[in-house]
């Protein structure tokens, strides 16, 4: 069999549509797929389209749709390729695929709207290879953390290895806030700092150690005490919000402020040999989810909450702690997997033992489930940011 028979035999169970009735039913819900290689679709591909190469097709496809009557339409350069995969979907039991008819030749003949997809440069390619591997992030979910911007509240034993993780992972755009300076006792933890800044700015030594690890990205630093009148000024812009301070005070201005702004709030704290781990995010669209206050309506006395400098804190833990909020921030800025909404994770290092609550929104919280949120209640002691 030559390949014009074989095109001609997958013509009688692949039905071909003309680009017209593509591009109109894109608008509709049906998904247009750009199946050619990453070479040709960099000078342009239609304006709707999914670019997923036919190499990768069938491994990818799972992701964009599991619904086997969803309605797809390929497109190749001219028609013979998309004929090919529309028949290898088929076979996987995806019963509305078809073939766009004359490809991306005819697609610009009707002069439809065509557009450059952003696209990876070859150094950034190779430097994100291992993210690429996996579908689930893919070029797709490394361009949005090369465009995310994420604040660290605290350059210290949590923000430390956020930020370092962060910036590994390429999120484009780093703030740090924090008004101390580093201190030998924050060595045993502090994993952003070096004996070498000891007593310089922690924001400068937090910068200087992410700059050697990512050049690329930007790193925001803020050498100031986060108080009411500076809360949303810094805020404003970022998509995510990363809680490494040790104090109730801060804790609860970083959560109204993020409810106000319908900012995610990742949150984790430590005490001796336990970590605790959990993503606030009111605005969250999906489904009604707590804010901070909702967990902790009034802050526990002072002799129940020591700060780590009073109660000493197990040096590894809160890397620990620290890496599994990268994680949600990561899931988060690149839109994979279920963020840690609803649920606080506990992890005890003596035990060796990870626990998960489920934590509801309250109906008298008296931040996220008040009409007004444009209001910031009065916060003591927010002397400096306590990182852990
Ligand atoms: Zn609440």
């Amino acid at each position: 069999m030559n390949v014009e028979a074989y095109l001609e035999k997958i013509k009688k169970h692949i039905p071909e549509i003309d680009v017209q009735f593509a591009f109109e039913q894109t608008s509709k819900g049906a998904i247009l797929i750009d199946i050619r290689e990453k070479d040709e679709v960099k000078q342009g591909s239609p304006e709707a389209a999914l670019q997923i190469p036919k190499g990768l097709l069938e491994m990818q496809i799972m992701n964009e749709t599991s619904n086997s009557e969803q309605h797809i339409f390929l497109l190749c350069a001219s028609g013979r390729r998309s004929l090919v995969a529309a028949s290898n979907l088929k076979a996987m039991g995806y019963e509305n695929v078809f073939s766009v008819k004359g490809g991306f030749k005819e697609w610009k003949n009707q002069v439809l709207p065509v557009t450059v997809p952003k696209m990876l440069d070859e150094d950034k390619a190779e430097r994100y290879k291992r993210h690429l591997l996996i579908p689930e992030l893919g070029e797709k979910g490394q361009l949005k953390l090369l465009e995310s911007k994420a604040l660290i509240v605290g350059a210290g034993g949590i923000g430390s290895p956020v930020a370092l993780y962060l910036a590994a992972a390429g999120v484009g755009t780093i703030g740090i806030i924090d008004n101390d300076v580093v201190d030998r006792t924050n060595l045993q933890r502090q994993i952003l700092h070096t004996e070498a800044t000891v007593n310089t700015p922690k924001v400068e030594s937090a910068k200087k150690t992410l700059r050697q690890l990512n050049s690329d990205i930007t790193i925001n630093t803020y050498n100031e005490r986060l108080t009411k009148d500076n809360v949303e000024e810094i805020m404003s812009g970022y998509d995510i919000v990363l809680d490494g301070t040790d104090n109730f005070n801060t804790r609860y201005l970083i959560n109204d402020a993020c409810v106000k702004l319908k900012i995610p709030n990742v949150h984790g704290s430590v005490f001796r040999f336990e970590g605790q781990v959990a993503v606030f995010w009111p605005a969250y669209a999906a489904e009604e989810t707590p804010c901070y206050r909702c967990l902790y309506p009034t802050p526990p006395p002072a002799e129940f909450a020591p700060s780590c400098a009073e109660a000493g804190v197990l040096g590894v833990l809160p890397g620990v702690v620290g890496v599994l909020c990268a994680t949600e921030a990561i899931k988060i800025l690149a839109e994979f997997g279920k963020p840690m909404l609803k649920k606080l994770l506990v992890y005890n290092a003596l035990d060796s033992e990870f626990f998960t609550y489920d934590i509801e929104k309250r109906p008298d919280c008296t931040y996220c489930n008040c009409d007004d949120v444009s209001h910031y209640p009065d916060y003591q002691n927010i002397d400096s940011l306590c990182a852990v």
